[in-house]
């Protein structure tokens, strides 16, 4: 990943490395260990991104700890469909409601829940789709908000141009202030909006709209 440049990351953890949890419900800053060979791949996993991310601050990680994925894409068309015996209870009761297994077995009655059988947090494929589409979007830098020097302007639409923008250094303009940005939280949490382009796409859009129309809305003739 980081050769193709890309260290924006999203993990599928597991609510499994919260092991046996003492109490309920599961913060994010239980203890963690594995009680299980699938635990543990997914307890180790979770280190190797803690390391990489110490070790180069450019790395964005984010784990998401699933607890337990229900349910299908509301079309019909896209569901589970595991290989041999399921071992996951949602699984193995469709495919009793199919006639595809005879019944259902209840692993344990014994335990002191509700009604002594064990209780898990069941979770829609929908939402966790939603959980990760919003994962992404908490990884991808702010468009703005951040602020962006007149060079690296300038350097940003020489790349979406192709054109060398000849410098002339001078002095500094009267009344200029030295570095001006907005936060950009107020907008976010009160009207839910987000810029969706950075300055990449500002000057790739700019740049098609100079190359097509080099003098604007008039001619060359009626621009001297
Ligand atoms: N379970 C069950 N019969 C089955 C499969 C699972 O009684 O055929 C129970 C299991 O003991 C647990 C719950 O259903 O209490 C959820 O199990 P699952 O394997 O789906 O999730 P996990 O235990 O990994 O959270």
């Amino acid at each position: 990943m980081a050769a193709h440049g890309c260290k924006n990351l999203v993990f599928s953890s597991s609510a499994t490395v919260y092991g046996w949890p003492k109490k309920v419900p599961c913060t994010e800053e239980f203890p963690l260990s594995a009680v299980n060979p699938y635990g543990r791949t997914k307890l180790f996993i979770e280190e190797i991104c803690r390391d990489l991310r110490n070790s180069d601050s450019q790395w964005k990680i984010i784990l998401l700890r699933y607890f337990n994925p229900v349910g299908a894409h509301p079309s019909g068309l896209i569901g589970e469909d595991p290989r041999g015996t399921p071992n996951n209870l949602m699984p193995f009761v469709q495919q009793v409601a199919v006639g595809r297994r005879q019944a259902l077995t209840v692993f344990g009655k014994d335990y002191s829940t509700k009604d002594g059988t064990g209780v898990r947090d069941y979770i829609h494929v929908v939402d966790l789709a939603d959980g990760h589409i919003a994962a992404l979007k908490k990884l991808s830098d702010p468009k703005i908000g951040k602020g962006t020097s007149v060079l690296e302007m300038v350097t940003a639409f020489e790349k979406a141009s192709g054109k060398k923008i000849p410098l002339q250094i001078a002095g500094r303009r009267p009344g200029d202030a030295e570095v001006v940005y907005a936060s950009i939280k107020k907008a976010e949490t009160e009207l839910k909006w987000k810029a969706k382009y950075g300055i990449e796409e500002m000057c790739k859009d700019q740049w098609n709209w100079a190359s097509k129309n080099p003098f604007g809305y008039g001619s060359l003739e009626s621009k001297k």
